[in-house]
């Protein structure tokens, strides 16, 4: 997996890893605006000086509070941008950098200063090689993604909405002696269910009633049964609440009854249950939900109560062989013909930057294009050097493609 070494010179590798180096050495966590513009104010200074328009931004953030992002823009295209996308924040405040032969212990380095790194090495690279910045280039470096997401979900949809692709410079993963890139990100559906069923004492009068706990039990149960391991859906029930009517609709003010002899007596005739659906393919999400509602009328059927099943948030998938497919398999091309090998990961699970744009169904997306390490949001998180290096002219040689 060693990258062709002359294809990156030692001064721009040494540039690179100098400057990842006092990124991480700026302490940056989610939440501190003026350490996050310490970042991108670094940035913006080092993307200047290979030639691109900066401007820092100021938006509100979900702590009511102004939050800097970063967009520095090549040179103007006739058509649609090309959009690249990280983040600036980290989740811990930073400690001293230490440097160990050809890895960097510190703060962010992984997740993902290294990436940002990475972009200013593969810039430099062109340079030297005498490749122009490609037209509509677009950096967007965002300042939450790792506390509430609110300001990247904004900003990565707004321009998403015009873009012609989209790199996403998060890490890639390491694979015993392999690297990746992640091409699939599942989307999610939210649900809930509902049941109304007859009340009843279940001494007096058993038979004369209707639960609607055991009809939610019953629809849960094969609810979840309906996930398929591997790239498959999954249903996931997150709760699941049920007794009398009076219990489940004041549950904050009846919880107490929870473990005492109160009510115990009685079938229960209300039922709740929350959940969410996760899919790869866009076309899941509906017919998953039209297969839960029809399980919900039979269930209905079956136990004599009344269910309804209505959905609450959706966050549209990245499909791995939607319109990213060929971009992904280019990268992995590039990167074989320097002898660095990439597989690809077509389910990586979470929600991040590629569920936020405006329509995932509709853009090419390539994510985890930065370098890999280890320890994320940890104290022990760190970064593979050698990594940076192969990604610095990976990225140059997707850059000039583009
Ligand atoms: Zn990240």
């Amino acid at each position: 997996m060693t990258a062709d070494l002359e294809s990156l010179p030692g001064e721009i590798a040494g540039r690179a890893r100098q400057l990842l180096v006092e990124l991480c050495a700026l302490s940056s966590p989610s939440g501190d605006a003026d350490g996050v513009g310490a970042v991108a104010a670094r940035l913006a200074a080092e993307l200047l000086r290979r030639g691109l328009a900066c401007e820092i931004e100021q938006e509100r953030g979900a702590d009511g509070a102004l939050h800097p992002v970063l967009l520095a823009r090549g040179p103007a295209a006739a058509g649609r941008h090309l959009l690249l996308v990280g983040h600036m924040d980290t989740v811990l405040p930073a400690i001293p950098p230490r440097l160990d032969r050809d890895r960097l212990e510190a703060t962010g380095a992984f997740d993902m200063k290294g990436g940002l790194a990475m972009l200013l090495g593969a810039l430099d690279l062109m340079a030297a090689r005498g490749d122009h910045v490609p037209d509509g280039f677009l950096l967007v470096a965002v300042p939450d993604e790792e506390s509430s997401g609110l300001i990247s979900e904004q900003v990565v949809r707004r321009w998403s909405e015009r873009a012609r692709a989209v790199l996403v410079l998060e890490p890639g993963g390491a694979r015993g002696d392999s690297e990746t890139l992640v091409a699939g990100r599942r989307g999610l559906t939210e649900w809930q269910l509902q049941i109304t069923g007859r009340a009843s004492h279940s001494g007096l009068a058993y038979w004369a009633g209707r639960s609607a706990l055991a009809a939610a039990a019953d629809w849960c149960l094969r609810a979840q049964r309906m996930s398929v391991p591997g790239p498959g859906r999954t249903v996931n029930v997150g709760r699941l609440v049920a007794g009398t009517a009076d219990f489940v609709d004041r549950l904050a003010e009846s919880h107490g009854l929870l473990g005492s002899s109160g009510q115990r007596n009685v079938i229960a005739d209300r039922a709740v249950a929350d959940g969410e659906l996760r899919y790869l393919a866009a076309a899941e999400g509906p017919a998953t939900i039209a297969e839960l509602t029809e399980l919900a009328r039979r269930v209905a059927a079956e136990h004599e109560v009344e269910a309804t099943l209505t959905t609450g948030g959706t966050v549209p998938p990245v499909d791995p062989h939607g319109p990213g497919e060929a971009l992904v398999r280019r990268a992995v091309e590039l990167a074989a013909a320097r002898g660095f090998r990439l597989e690809v990961e077509t389910d990586r699970g979470g929600i991040s930057f590629p569920n936020y744009l405006a329509d995932p169904a509709s853009v090419a997306v390539v994510d985890g294009l930065g370098p890999v390490g280890n320890g994320m949001h940890t104290r022990d998180e760190w970064l593979d050097l050698r990594s940076l290096d192969r990604r610095i002219v990976l990225l140059a040689d997707l850059l000039a493609t583009l």
